[in-house]
């Protein structure tokens, strides 16, 4: 099969309508596809189930096509590939790269460190075996494989060892559900995505993801990390902070909005222009590598 040299993909968690934040990253994944004559792809992250939101994912969904944001093929659901994770998990269990894993948060949190994000440091407890008498629940991957150097086409170079940021990584937890670093690296290379653009509140799971890409023999897509939209308080707009959901009436100004804040330039006068006559300026003018090189920036109304 003859695979376009770039596939690009948009991939919302269905936990609520879209955002101008999460819009962000649907527009600049979607022209950088088309820049390169790629494809764009849709996939419904919706295998945590705790956080999915019926109906949202088919509002997004809505929310893209008014915004003309046209993609190709099918959409991709996560709750359909349960069966693919369960596969991958049993390949890395054969090859070793897995164990069980039998500590409770409350363990790991009286044990480790805390990161600057909050979480834990897993600190290798199950490692060597599961102690007696304890049952396992979560499935854990082993990262040994030291400092991962990558090239991020807006942030630079990065470089983490994801032994000594997060240590060993839940890859399918106690009440069975997937991890998301699990199935996005699955479904990326069955997709044969070769880009990824995303916002940078994702930039800290890169490395999670090329360490399983290797251990699967997957090939690593090329990574482009947009700054993630705040707002004047600092905070990221999530539903959390109240962000509103972008309104279909007016996709144009969402749009200029988004080219602004991705520092493009959309002339003030295309403003209140027409849906197809600013998706023509923007076809013509867009630069990733105007983008702003910061993890956060403020939107302005
Ligand atoms: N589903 C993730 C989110 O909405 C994005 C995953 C990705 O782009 O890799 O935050």
């Amino acid at each position: 099969m003859n695979l376009p040299a770039y596939i690009g993909r948009f991939a919302p968690s269905p936990t609520g309508p879209l955002h101008i934040g999460s819009l962000i990253a649907a527009v600049a994944s979607y022209l950088e596809a088309r820049h390169h004559h790629g494809r764009w792809l849709v996939r419904i992250e919706d295998i945590d189930a705790p956080r999915t939101i019926p109906g949202a994912a088919s509002t997004i969904l809505d929310q893209l096509a008014a915004h003309g944001l046209e993609w190709d093929g099918e959409v991709l659901w996560q709750s359909w590939r349960l069966d693919a994770y369960q596969e991958v998990l049993d390949h890395l269990r054969e090859k070793g790269f897995v164990y069980p894993c039998a500590c409770s948060r409350k363990e790991i949190a009286d044990s480790s460190l805390r990161a600057p994000d909050g979480s834990y440091r897993y600190p290798g407890t199950c490692r060597q075996g599961l102690p007696t008498n304890r049952k396992a629940h979560a499935w854990r991957v082993r990262t040994d494989a030291g400092p991962l150097p990558w090239q991020d086409l807006i942030q630079g170079a990065q470089q983490e060892d994801v032994w000594e940021t997060i240590g060993d990584f839940v890859l399918r937890r106690g009440d069975g559900q997937f991890a998301y670093q699990l199935a996005v690296v699955v479904d990326d290379a069955r997709q044969n995505v070769t880009h990824v653009v995303r916002g940078a509140d994702l930039l800290d799971s890169t490395a999670r993801q090329i360490l399983l890409q290797r251990l699967l023999g997957y090939p690593q897509p090329v990574y482009a990390h947009l700054p993630v939209a705040t707002n004047p308080a600092g905070e990221k707009l999530s539903k959390q902070t109240l962000a509103a959901p972008i309104s279909s009436e007016q996709p144009a100004e969402n749009l200029w909005r988004v080219l602004h804040f991705l520092a493009q330039n959309p002339p003030v006068a295309l403003r209140h222009a027409s849906l197809d006559e600013l998706w023509q300026w923007a076809f013509a003018n867009w630069d990733l590598a105007k983008a702003p090189r910061t993890r956060h920036s403020v939107i302005n109304p």
